[in-house]
């Protein structure tokens, strides 16, 4: 594969995007700082300067669209288990596309389409992982944040970038043979929100149930009055009670 690295760009994921019929499967895109970093359905993903990771991988899935949902759950089950083996303690994953350190948000995934057909979908697979913010850079983020720097050890930046990309690859070529049943255990162990009462929204509704993990489609369980019931799709956000 190849990695495109850059001092500064406006984001990876538009980088890759822009670039997609050149690029192969595992080709990466790595940056010190985005200057309009993504994340879902228009917001942003704060990237200043200081070892953080912005990255995206290109990959083509050989299948249509369907194929397709569930992948970033699968991406947030991998960039856990990197972290696990680097030693990283209090991991969770917030479906569909948030890891968690300490309840607080640490790492974001965005997987956007490049291009779709009946043999072929082509996928731009971003993440950014938060290494050591500083106070000022921190009171940006809208919401609770955290990053690596209270670990005992602190991965080398280089280091994770490498297990990363090989364990990106290795589980995208799991999930094109077996599907997410081979994430769902390592997804369940992780799932901050399994089991308690959470409430999805999705504009302008509002759902609450207790949630049960996910189905082999990616989709959440939620359980409501009337039964279980299975969410899919880019519009809905999880949320405690
Ligand atoms: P959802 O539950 O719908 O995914 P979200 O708030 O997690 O909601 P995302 O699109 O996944 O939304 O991520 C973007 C949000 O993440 C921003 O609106 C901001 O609140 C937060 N954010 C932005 N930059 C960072 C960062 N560097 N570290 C942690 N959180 C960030």
């Amino acid at each position: 594969s190849r990695c495109f690295y850059f001092d500064e760009t406006t984001s990876t994921n538009a980088f890759m995007l822009g670039h997609a019929s050149e690029l192969k499967s595992g080709d990466i895109c790595v940056a010190e700082y985005q200057s309009a970093g993504r994340g879902r359905r228009g917001r942003q993903w704060l990237s200043p300067y200081g070892h953080h990771i912005y990255a995206s991988m290109f990959w083509c899935l050989n299948n249509d669209i369907s194929h397709a949902s569930g992948l970033s759950l699968v991406i947030g089950c991998s960039i856990v288990k990197v972290l696990s083996d680097f030693g990283v303690e209090g991991l969770g994953l917030k479906w569909p596309n948030d890891i968690y350190l300490d309840h607080k948000k640490l790492a974001g995934i965005l997987v956007e389409i490049s291009h779709s057909s009946v043999q072929k979908t082509k996928l731009v697979i971003g993440f950014g992982i938060n290494m050591s913010m500083s106070v000022e850079q921190g009171e940006l983020i809208d919401q609770p944040w955290s990053d690596l720097s209270s670990q005992i050890i602190m991965p080398d930046k280089t280091e994770l970038l490498i297990q990363l990309h090989k364990t990106l690859k290795a589980d995208l070529q799991l999930f094109e043979q077996q599907g997410l049943a081979a994430f769902l255990d390592r997804w369940n162990e992780f799932d901050i929100f399994v089991n308690r009462e959470v409430s999805l929204l999705m504009a302008p509704n509002l759902v609450n149930g207790v949630c049960r993990g996910i189905d082999e489609q990616g989709a959440l369980l939620l359980e409501t009055e009337q039964g279980i019931k299975h969410y899919l799709g880019g519009e809905i956000s999880l949320r405690a009670v």
